[in-house]
Order: structure tokens, then C-alpha cells, then sequence
């Protein structure tokens, strides 16, 4: 990873955030050619998911949204990773991970000398397993806490509760609160979907490799509404969708280059779905770093209407000339969401990534 990361930054594709002032932790700038490339990326992504097809619309909502929102889409409650701390260095660890980082280990069998044991492994020397804080190697960890991974800031001239807004965790949001502008204004039938590209913020704990999971980062997201009540090809619309959209990003990876012996579809387990997806499809690609989630494709269904409706008190129904269906409302989604221009992002099983 090393060799990789020097490379880039000689060849003028990344850098590291503020370097000369130490860097940034997990923060990563795109140099001349790193620009270029991601604006490639992008530009390809845009043309043959929005423009080029016929039911999807394009979008581009701020990042600083009304704090209801995060409140309304569960984020708030459930947007969170289970930490430990070290009790003497103040380390912060996620709780599901700390046994997969290397330990640090001071053995009684060889008069205390220090030794950092590969991650999971008993000790060579007296065959203990790690029970202490895997960096000091000598403080107990604290029970797992609940940690919101949401960046908090605050709105106007006054820091109090009142004014404390997030940075959003994910572009999907600005879609559900558009529904119904964009609905009305641009006359769409059902299934269409919503295209957007932009920055996302997650206030991730242990940052990953390089730019496979950073705290900022740009997303290109679409969520695509269907009938609940259609039956396409003997099925359910919200099924069928989900497996044609799951069909259309690996057409794509593979269209534009990516070997399909890097690529494999993964199923979510039922414990590891987020607290809004009916199923979900990682497209995984074999990163330097092993396997790992290139774009998760949820089936939300009308979750996230559902609440933004309950919150708002605004009905986000949609009417096709006869009725109101369903309770009139679509649902939503499968939702392809690709991290290509920032790399792979890897979710843990609790949150909603
Ligand atoms: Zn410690
Ligand atoms: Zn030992």
C-alpha cells in the first residue's frame, strides 16, 4: 500500500490533506491528473446513467440540509458504530474490529519485552491472547458505546443546540426531500429514478487504507421509484427493479473495463441489512486490500418517503391520473451507490451505509 500511495503522489494523482502541517487524518486531495481522472469518472457515470437513459432525472442538493432530515431518515438513532476505549492511552477503537489490528503485547515468558503479535494471533512466546488495548498494549477497554458518525456542525452566528445541523452522511436525502419537485416539475412517470454526484461526510473512526475509506468523500447515487402494486415479469416491480439495476452497474464496471474475475456480487445477511433495506447487493471488486465494496444496491422500499412524509406532514404520494396507488406511495429503491471515484467503502453490519 505503501508503494502505491508514493506513487500517487509523485505522479501528481494524491496527496495528503494539509501535509505540510502533518496531514489531515483520512483526508485525501486529488492532484492535477487525480482530478482528471475522477472528473472522467464522473462524466461517464453521468452520461450513461442519467442522460443517456430515458427514466432518470438528474439532481444536485446542497449538503447542509435541515437537521429534521437526519431525524426523519434514521440517521440520528442509527447512524452509529459500536466504540471501545483504552482507559489508559484514551485510544479509540470500533468494537467489531479491535481484534483485526496488530497487538501490542509485553510477555512475562520473556521478562516483559515488547512485541507486536499479527492481528488475531495468540503470542509466540507464552501463547496469551489479547485482552488489554491492542496499541498500549497495557490500558483495560471500555464496554462498546454507541458513536453517531455524523460531523456536527452549527448554522448561523449562535453555537447552541437550536442551530446544530450535520454535514451529510449520504447525497440519497437530497433525493427523498426532492421527490415531489421533481415530480411535479418535470412530469415524471413511474419507475423513474434520481441521479445525483457529490460529497458525503462520515466521522469514521478507523479510517481504512489510503483512499478506500476516507472521511469525505463523493458519492454517485441514484434512487429509482417504482410501483409497489405492478407485477414486471411475474414479480414484484420493487424485486424486478432491484435485480435489473444490480444487472445494468455490473454491465457497466465491465463495459468500462474492470475484469470480471475483480468483480463478485455478495449478498447482505438478514442481521447485517440496514434498519431500512428489504435486500442488498454489494458489487464488491478485489482491492490491493483484498475484497471489498465497490457499490451496495439496496431495495429500501418506501422507508425513506414513508418517514420524510411522517416528519414533514407532506403527503410524497404519487397520483397516475386514477387513483392515488398504493396509499399512493412508490416505493423506493434500488439504489446504486458507487464509491468509484473515492475507492471502495466497507460498511459494518449496524449502520446505513
Ligand atoms: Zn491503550
Ligand atoms: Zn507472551
Amino acid at each position: 500500500m505503501d508503494t502505491l500511495v508514493s506513487l500517487c503522489k509523485r505522479r501528481g494523482f494524491v496527496f495528503q490533506s494539509s501535509e505540510i502541517y502533518g496531514g489531515t487524518g483520512s483526508c485525501w486531495d486529488y492532484g492535477p491528473l487525480g482530478v482528471e481522472l475522477k472528473n472522467k469518472i464522473k462524466q461517464l457515470w453521468w452520461r450513461e446513467f442519467i442522460q443517456r437513459r430515458a427514466d432518470m432525472v438528474g439532481l444536485d442538493a446542497s449538503i447542509i440540509m435541515h437537521p429534521m432530515v437526519w431525524k426523519a431518515s434514521g440517521h440520528v438513532d442509527h447512524f452509529t458504530d459500536p466504540m471501545v476505549d483504552c482507559r489508559e492511552c484514551r485510544h479509540r477503537f470500533r468494537a467489531d474490529k479491535v481484534d483485526e489490528v496488530p497487538w501490542v503485547h509485553y510477555c512475562p515468558a520473556t521478562k516483559g519485552n515488547k512485541f507486536t503479535v499479527p492481528a488475531g494471533e495468540p503470542c509466540g512466546h507464552c501463547g496469551a491472547r489479547r485482552t488489554l488495548c491492542p496499541e498500549c498494549g497495557k490500558g483495560e477497554l471500555t464496554a462498546p458505546r454507541q458513536f453517531n458518525l455524523m460531523f456536527k456542525t452549527f448554522m448561523g452566528p449562535v453555537e447552541e443546540d437550536a442551530a446544530l445541523t450535520y454535514l451529510r452522511p449520504e447525497t440519497a436525502q437530497g433525493i427523498f426531500v426532492n421527490f415531489d419537485n421533481v415530480l411535479q416539475s418535470m412530469r415524471r412517470k413511474l419507475p423513474f429514478g434520481i441521479g445525483q454526484i457529490g460529497k458525503s461526510f462520515r466521522n469514521e473512526i478507523t479510517p481504512g487504507n489510503f483512499i478506500f475509506r476516507t472521511r469525505e468523500f463523493e458519492q454517485m447515487e441514484i434512487e429509482y421509484f417504482v410501483n409497489p402494486a405492478e407485477v414486471v415479469d411475474g414479480r414484484p416491480a420493487d424485486e424486478y427493479w432491484h435485480e435489473r439495476w444490480i444487472e445494468d452497474c455490473m454491465a457497466f464496471f465491465e463495459r468500462y473495463g474492470l475484469g470480471r474475475e475483480n468483480l463478485r456480487l455478495r449478498e447482505h445477511e438478514k442481521e447485517e441489512l440496514a434498519h431500512y433495506a428489504k435486500r442488498t447487493v454489494d458489487v464488491e471488486y478485489r482491492f490491493p486490500i483484498g475484497w471489498s465494496e465497490l457499490m451496495g444496491i439496496a431495495n429500501r422500499t418506501d422507508f425513506d418517503l414513508k418517514q420524510h412524509a411522517k416528519w414533514s406532514g407532506k403527503s410524497l404520494t404519487y397520483f397516475d391520473g386514477t387513483s392515488w396507488r398504493d396509499s399512493g406511495r412508490p416505493t423506493t429503491t434500488t439504489r446504486p451507490r458507487s464509491g468509484a471515484s473515492t475507492g471502495a467503502r466497507t460498511r459494518s453490519a449496524r449502520r446505513s451505509a
